[in-house]
């Protein structure tokens, strides 16, 4: 997975390369999907939920300039795939899921694999986590209308906060970086993710 895709496109922090080396994506993929865990393509992750593919989750990871003591807060926990990467590559992960039976057996996973510095919430993660924030990274693994407002202002000055933004069925990937205040936004790769749903982000699913 690493050589064959994640290399070959231009993904080049090694430290990111190393975290994905390391973690088994296997365990995070529904039981009847794990034969495809290491191929190139997103895969079901229960409840009508998505783990996303590699290069995505590649690509995020390094748009976030991790360096190891940073407080990341991620919406939508899903799988815990993404969670788990993090929780290799930073300080501490705060991450928040909307479906409870996601939350949990994300939380399995990850405890098992030997992370402890990870707490998980089951709750609308477009309200972020007032009581833990400001967080210097923050990462959204479905798509939103717009950047939710509670989740830019729980960013701290100079950090940076990623997001699939734009319709329903595609969006862009947003990377803005907080500075005096403001945000810099910058747009990278087209994706599709599935909807993020509740209060600032879109309502209950079709
Ligand atoms: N990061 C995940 C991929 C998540 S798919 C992984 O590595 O597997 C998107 C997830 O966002 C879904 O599990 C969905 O239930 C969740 N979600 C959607 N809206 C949400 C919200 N408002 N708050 C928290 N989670 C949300």
């Amino acid at each position: 997975m690493v050589e064959n895709q994640l290399m070959p496109r231009g993904i080049k922090d090694i430290r990111v390369l190393d975290a994905m080396r390391k973690i088994p994506r296997h365990l995070f993929v529904d039981e009847s999907m794990q034969y495809k865990a290491y191929d190139d393509t997103p895969l079901p992750a229960g409840e009508e939920q998505t783990i996303s593919q590699p290069y995505m989750v590649a690509i995020m990871t390094e748009l976030l300039e991790l360096k190891g003591s940073e407080r990341v807060l991620e919406i939508g926990t899903g799988s815990g795939y993404q969670a788990a990467i993090l929780a290799e590559l930073s300080g501490h992960v705060y991450t928040v899921e909307r479906l409870g039976s996601l939350s949990k057996r994300a939380g399995e996973i990850i405890r098992a694999l030997g992370y402890s510095n990870i707490n998980f919430r089951v709750s609308d993660g477009t309200l972020g986590w007032p009581e833990e924030a400001p967080f210097d990274r923050i990462i959204i693994t479905a798509g939103a209308p717009e950047l939710p407002e509670p989740l830019t202002e729980q960013l701290s000055e100079g950090g940076i906060i990623l997001a699939p933004v734009g319709g329903r069925f595609s969006q862009q990937l947003i990377k803005a970086r907080k500075n005096n205040g403001e945000l810099i936004r910058v747009s990278h790769t087209p994706c599709v993710f599935v909807p993020l749903v509740g209060r600032y982000g879109w309502k209950e699913s079709l």
